[in-house]
């Protein structure tokens, strides 16, 4: 009865937003660990909740945004460096099963108002790219794996190749992930981060170490030709703020997913 209870439950969502997209034609957010009730308001198929709660609070999410489930694309993100560019016709894909959510990609695009692009994290950075200039946005998954692997520059050259971005008018923001205060990987996996990132110290490294994906993240951002000061990175560190946020390593892994979503309005 109790599970029942906390499904049925009426909740608002609590939305944080990147100041960078303010007063710009795009709808964007961030959704946080618990509602302003302090519900948990986990939107991640496959996490701790049951597939019904999780499709309680996407129908939740729909209602606040004031738009159906046909408006938003989800993806089953897989750490890859894939990016997937979307239309009306996906329109309602993943919505609420993973059964059909956009397979095998990290990273959406779309020139199409009104499709909400979403993206589950916890640890990993979400990304939002938005260019006013030729009306296209994108959401990424750019965790560890995927930085390395070239999700931002991949993200960048399709906004580029199908819709003729030009990075200098793209604006950027960098969500909440784990900060370099709690992300402690051993050598092997430091050197490899490191190295494929291009920021491996000459004399190599030694030990564990603390990886700084953030900073990995704007420095990415920029060489793609993003500018400095369109581009804007949330402080908060997942895991130092899991009352906040999920945080798979500040919750030893049994943990939900929140969204950060952006829509051309
Ligand atoms: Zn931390």
């Amino acid at each position: 009865m109790l599970f029942k209870k906390t499904v049925m439950k009426n909740c608002d969502p609590v939305i944080k937003k990147f100041t960078t997209f303010d007063n710009t034609a795009v709808d964007h957010g961030i959704t946080t660990r618990f509602t302003s009730e302090g519900t948990p308001f986990n939107l991640g198929f496959n996490t701790c909740d049951p597939s019904e709660v999780i499709q309680h609070n996407r129908t939740v999410l729909y209602g606040k945004l004031l738009r159906g489930p046909e408006r938003f694309i989800w993806a089953n993100q897989k750490h890859t460096s894939r990016v997937f560019v979307v239309d009306i016709s996906h329109g309602g894909a993943g919505a609420f099963s993973c059964s059909n959510a956009i397979p095998e990609v990290d990273a959406l695009v779309t020139a199409c108002p009104n499709l909400y692009l979403c993206i589950l994290t916890a640890d990993c950075l979400p990304v939002l790219l938005y260019d006013p200039a030729c009306r296209v946005v994108a959401a990424v998954h750019a965790g560890r794996r995927g930085l390395a692997g070239g999700i931002i520059e991949n993200t960048v050259s399709v906004m580029g190749n199908h819709f003729g971005s030009r990075p200098d008018t793209i604006l950027a923001g960098i969500g909440p992930g784990i900060d370099k205060c709690c992300y402690r990987v051993d050598e092997e996996t430091g050197r490899s981060f490191l190295s494929q990132t291009g920021v491996l110290p000459a004399d190599g490294i030694s030990g564990e170490v603390h990886l700084d994906l953030k900073a990995t993240c704007r420095r990415l951002i920029m060489e793609e030709g993003i500018p400095a000061d369109r581009i804007e990175t949330m402080p908060e560190c997942t895991a130092c703020n899991n009352s906040v946020f999920f945080s798979y390593r500040g919750d030893d892994s049994k943990t939900g997913r929140f969204a950060t979503y952006i829509a051309l309005v």
